[in-house]
């Protein structure tokens, strides 16, 4: 079965589903701000409060049935099998018009580096979507549980936006046969560009720049390095954008009164679609908040050149 259809499908079958996407719509506000480089989609979306807000401490996470194991799955939400390892399900709470959770069927812990061949064949799989990921300190709501996620190409506008920011960098910082990696800046949300046209040159371009994200003290991360990834297969090859995260949540999300701004950023927010789930950090939101924002969650442009000639140097 296709994506679309089962979309459909599920659409059909589920009403809270059907009501959310409705929603998304019909009434869920969304106004333009230009900041460098780049356009940010600010979305107003209530029924986001489910993931901005999780607690995603350990013991948060322990105490709560994992919403992506299928013994606690709602009898409404089906699944499509993507390979022998994922499924396909909708995300009742979407951001985008078509928006899809990769589920491993095992509950098993959030994490990249060993599952990075099952991401690239996803994503071939997947031409007309995006497909992302959020480190299990960078945005992931259920960090306990293997997943990735994907969305109508396209809406993001960092999907528009990633070839400008190769134009720009005319020098990889490691070629390999058909694949090459980039490192990008003057976006707000720096990081790398794998572009290869087989997969092991892609896993190869990946395991590099993760260890050298291992090794670098500008990178924390309790189990991996903190990152989103976002990827797409287009004109048979691969685009891997890798965004690497100093913290998850901003200052501002742990401040009390006036300062209080509820913002999680995972890879949508850093892809370009900002996500705010009151009407008032909505209005609240500037080019100078998010600027502010962006800045404390990800490396600025002397991080990501040294984070750049650390890697160059290991490979
Ligand atoms: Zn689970």
């Amino acid at each position: 079965m296709k994506p679309e259809i089962f979309f459909e499908e599920q659409i059909r079958l589920w009403p809270l589903a059907q009501t959310n996407y409705q929603l998304l719509s019909s009434s869920v506000r969304i106004k333009e701000i230009s900041l460098a480089n780049s356009q940010i989609k600010v979305q107003y979306n209530p029924t986001r409060i489910v993931s901005s807000g999780a607690k995603v401490d350990t013991s948060s996470i322990r105490e709560r049935p994992c919403f992506l194991c299928e013994k606690n799955r709602p009898a409404e939400q089906i699944s499509l099998p993507i390979d022998d390892k994922f499924s396909l399900l909708c995300n009742p709470y979407p951001i985008f018009p078509e928006h899809f959770t990769i589920v491993s069927g095992e509950h098993e812990l959030q994490q990249i580096r060993p599952y990075f061949s099952n991401l690239l064949a996803i994503t071939c799989q997947l031409p007309a979507y995006t497909v992302f990921y959020n480190g299990p300190q960078s945005g992931a709501s259920a960090p306990d549980h293997l997943h990735l996620q994907a969305c109508t190409h396209g809406y993001m506008p960092i999907d528009n936006e990633w070839r400008g920011l190769l134009q720009k960098q005319n020098q990889p910082i490691v070629t390999a046969e058909d694949a090459a990696l980039y490192a990008f800046n003057g976006y707000l949300r720096n990081g790398f560009i794998i572009k290869a046209t087989r997969p092991e040159e892609a896993s190869r371009l990946f395991n590099l720049l993760y260890s050298g994200l291992q090794s670098s003290p500008l990178i924390k991360g309790e189990t991996e390095p903190m990152m989103n990834i976002i990827a797409y297969y287009q004109e048979g090859g691969w685009i891997i954008v890798i965004i690497p995260r100093k913290k998850h949540r901003p200052r501002q999300y742990f401040a009390e009164g006036e300062e209080h701004f509820l913002s999680s950023p995972g890879a949508a927010d850093i892809g370009g679609v900002f996500i705010t789930t009151s009407e008032k950090d909505y209005e609240k939101t500037t080019a100078e908040l998010l600027c502010e924002i962006y800045n404390q969650v990800c490396l600025n442009d002397d991080e990501i050149c040294l984070l750049a000639e650390h890697i160059k140097s290991k490979s």
